[in-house]
């Protein structure tokens, strides 16, 4: 019975049934005054979230990738130069798009499960002038999270547009835009924000919205064009009707729900609670004898783990054991390794329960293929972290 399983992929994650119920309820004109109502407020709690109070919030229907291309296609004019901190697949991702609306790009690649010092950066920004620099606070494919902070202070002092994929990140790991001189902080619903796939979210900062204005080409994407989207969000904010594209209404009454919930959870708590339940993840598969992708504590994000497979694992094999025991994590993805390591989300809605459920299917899976261990040896390394 699909209820009383766990869904631990490093996205789309479980979801709470308070968010679910408001993504079946009957939807509405999209200019319906009680809509209008909901996504006016959605945008605000974006804002909160996002720790970004002069920054224009963004929804739009799409995915993660649609939230990359939200920003690479109006932050873009053919010729400029992008400079790309890659530290796994959605960092090479982001060289793609950028290349595809027209950028130079450089591409800052870290060696696999490293980070790119901000030293490098800085050196790159010296030698020349870069419209952008676009970095993935913690990148899927190998669970390896960015400094965020270094980064924009780099951004602000070369006069850098700093765009941050923060699709495996925001609402879980701590993001503060304004402070922290973030110019585009994107994301996407299926992840710690907490609603099924289908929406693209950013929140733009006053440079970068200053930085499309200031474009004398039109943007080359219709559907992504903020000269289209910019005016609908700000009418919503004004409880104003409008229209360019039918919004997904039922899934901005969930966003609504959602972004509700993490700020009465709280910003702080949030964070805390991530990185407790990641470093107690984390202990437990240390306990066990797992290595992990990331080189080093400090590269480790609190929203996934990623491990390979011990010598002599079947890697299908055991997902399919942790399957059965009714847990769903999720295989490698990064392309040299892909079939070496596997991954677990843990973000959004989740607690303890979980962390420990995962480790003792994760534990009996092992035990079935044959890895030698003690048994219970994980679960009991996460709960003595638990209870630090
Ligand atoms: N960036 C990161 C860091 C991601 O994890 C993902 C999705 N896993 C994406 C971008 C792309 O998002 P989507 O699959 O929703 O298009």
């Amino acid at each position: 019975m699909r209820g009383h399983e766990l869904l631990m992929i490093p996205g789309p994650v479980d979801f709470e049934p308070e968010v679910l119920q408001a993504l079946g309820a009957p939807t509405t004109s999209h200019v319906a005054p009680v809509f209008i109502e909901v996504f006016g407020r959605a945008l605000e709690r974006m804002r909160a979230v996002w720790q970004c109070p002069s920054g224009q919030p963004l929804v739009v229907a799409g995915s993660g990738t649609f939230a990359m291309e939200l920003a690479g296609a109006n932050l873009v004019v053919p010729g400029d130069r992008a400079l790309v901190i890659s530290t796994g697949v959605f960092g090479d991702r982001f060289e793609d798009l950028l290349s595809r609306h027209g950028a130079e790009v450089t591409v800052l690649r870290a060696p696999l499960g490293g980070v790119v010092e901000p030293d490098r950066v800085e050196d790159e920004l010296r030698r020349r002038r870069f419209k952008l620099l676009t970095v993935t606070h913690v990148d899927t494919s190998t669970a390896v999270r960015m400094p965020l902070e270094p980064l924009g202070d780099l951004g602000r002092r070369h006069g850098v547009l700093t765009v941050v994929d923060g699709v495996c990140s925001v609402a879980a790991e701590e993001i503060q835009q304004e402070a922290w001189g973030l110019d585009v902080v994107l994301t996407a619903s299926q992840k710690a924000i907490g609603v099924p796939p289908g929406l693209a979210l950013l929140v733009a900062s006053p440079a970068a919205v200053d930085a499309f204005a200031a474009r004398r080409v039109p943007v080359r994407s219709y559907y992504a064009d903020w000269g289209k989207w910019l005016p609908i969000m700000q009418s919503y904010e004004a409880r104003q009707p409008s229209y360019f594209g039918t919004p997904a209404v039922n899934l901005v009454v969930a966003l609504g729900v959602s972004l509700g919930r993490i700020l009465d959870e709280g910003l702080a708590p949030r964070f805390a609670r991530h990185a407790l339940l990641g470093g107690a993840f984390r202990a437990g598969v240390d306990a066990i004898g797992l290595r992990q992708l990331p080189l080093g504590e400090k590269a480790r994000a609190n929203t996934l783990t990623a491990c390979y497979y011990p010598d002599g694992v079947s890697g299908p094999a055991l997902l399919a054991a942790i399957g059965r025991a009714g847990v769903t994590v999720a295989g490698g993805l990064h392309s040299e390794i892909k079939d070496r390591y596997f991954r677990i989300g843990h973000m959004g809605a989740i607690r303890a329960a979980a962390i420990l459920g995962t480790l003792g299917a994760l534990e009996t899976g092992l035990q079935e293929a044959g890895h030698r261990f003690e048994l219970g040896a994980g679960v009991a390394a996460a709960q003595r972290a638990l209870s630090r």
